[in-house]
């Protein structure tokens, strides 16, 4: 039986990709074993949302290689997309498979190696089929993530996602349907809706539908289940879909509201749909609706153009937004994209710098919102692992606080279960399970 060693780099809708080719592989009579072990094929599943995410495929290239030199080295995902000849260049690939093959491995393996890299990569803006089947990367069988969409069509200036993924398109409903249903009978308790550019869930199917639509159906439908979503666009987030908040207790109230900078004009630059004044009143009607809801923001520091005015109007409106966490994200020049020919640069320490300040004020967020709960019971989630530190069970609550219980509680694995919080320590809560 051959051996494929299979690593992934980036983001869960990539990880995602991989479960499903884990699967494959492994029904197409592959062994799959640990990429840090011996192989006779490693895949590497890479990322190229920043220059160091393509750093790290070439290195892990060259791990596969230093384990076994004679191993077939095939390099899959969205680096592999964009740039297949600078990888089919390295020494050892035998072969460079972009995004839409992925599903080829399988049999790519099973027939003899060609003499000379390969390269399996079409132009990716041409496909119109939803890539893959749907599979989910599982946590610790409590969380499942679920790739509904894939895809996208907003060109910001700043990002190569859609040279690397291609146009958006969108799991059919019957397919989110029948995958939720799945992974509940497969005993998972939470599902994480995931794509690259979810709000724009059901456009491109016909009869076109929305997010909204297929979580009425979800949530519906499966009223044991918890469903959370991942990142969505401020502009996508709609009365209807903040409404079902009020009908649906299993919908998670977490909201995770890329922002990317607090300053219009460096908004305009990089493309984006929406100015501050929208997103400022995004989040007031999201706190209004959704009172305990846990909003995560993603900022991009050292754009282009963005000079210390412009910094200090994100610094200024971070502040005043209700957020319960920050992802920091310094700027990462990608070739093809539109801010290439976007100047001034920011200089990489003051780029630094300014992460720094913005994981400052993260960090104060994350904390005066866990401490909102102080006293209050909320319903959590227990995973399998325990805390690495305290030994203490965990689990995260519906708006998505990481909760330590105060004693071990085995037989609560993978069940909700009321915790009233009664402490704030190193950074989390502390409480005690109220309904064994
Ligand atoms: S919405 Fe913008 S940032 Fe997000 S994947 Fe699409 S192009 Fe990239």
């Amino acid at each position: 039986m051959l051996k494929v060693g299979l690593t992934t780099l980036g983001c869960k809708v990539n990880q995602c990709d991989s479960a499903a080719l884990a699967e494959n592989l492994q029904s197409a009579g592959f062994s799959l074993v640990p990429f840090s072990a011996f192989a006779d094929a490693y895949v590497i599943n890479t990322c190229t949302v920043t220059a160091f995410a393509d750093f790290q495929a070439r290195q892990l290239i060259r791990r596969a290689l230093r384990k076994n030199p004679l191993a077939r080295i095939i390099v899959t995902g969205c680096y592999a997309q964009t740039e297949p000849r600078t990888l089919a260049a390295i020494e050892g690939v035998a072969c460079v498979v972009g995004n839409d093959h992925k599903h080829d491995i399988p049999e790519l393996l099973s027939r003899p190696a060609p003499g000379s890299p390969r390269i399996l990569a079409d132009d990716i803006r041409r496909q119109r089929r939803f890539p893959y089947a749907p599979t989910a990367i599982l946590t610790g069988r409590t969380r499942a993530f679920f790739k509904i969409q894939d895809g996208c069509d907003a060109f910001c200036s700043y990002c190569i996602v859609p040279f690397a993924r291609g146009p958006s398109r969108s799991l059919p409903l019957s397919g989110v349907l029948d995958g939720a249903r799945n992974f509940i009978t497969q005993g998972f308790r939470e599902i994480v809706l995931t794509g690259i550019h979810l709000g724009d869930y059901g456009r491109d199917l016909k009869p076109a539908t929305s997010l909204t639509s297929a979580l009425v159906g979800l949530l519906s439908q499966n009223p044991t289940a918890r469903f959370r979503l991942s990142s969505i666009e401020p502009n996508e987030i709609s009365d209807e879909l903040l409404a079902l908040s009020g009908h649906y207790r299993n919908l998670c109230p977490h909201l995770h509201i890329p922002l990317q900078s607090g300053d219009d004009d460096i908004l305009k630059s990089m493309k984006r749909r929406y100015d501050t004044a929208f997103y400022r009143d995004l989040l007031d009607r999201v706190t209004r609706t959704w009172a305990d809801a846990a909003i995560g923001i993603d900022v991009l520091v050292g754009f282009p153009g963005e000079g210390e005015k412009e910094f200090r109007h994100t610094v200024e409106l971070l502040g005043k937004l209700p957020a319960a966490y920050l992802h920091i994200f310094p700027y990462s020049e990608r070739p093809g994209t539109a801010a290439l020919a976007i100047h001034p640069k920011v200089p990489e320490k003051i780029k630094k710098e300014r992460a720094a300040i913005l994981r400052e004020v993260g960090a104060k967020k994350r904390e005066a919102f866990a401490r909102r709960f102080l006293g209050k019971t909320l319903p959590v989630l227990v995973e399998q692992t325990r805390d690495k530190i305290t030994g203490l069970a965990k689990g995260f609550s519906h708006n998505y606080l990481p909760v330590l219980l105060d004693k071990s509680h085995a037989s609560l694995v993978n069940t909700v279960v009321n915790v009233k919080i009664e402490r704030f320590r190193d950074g989390k809560l502390t409480g005690r399970v109220l309904d064994e």
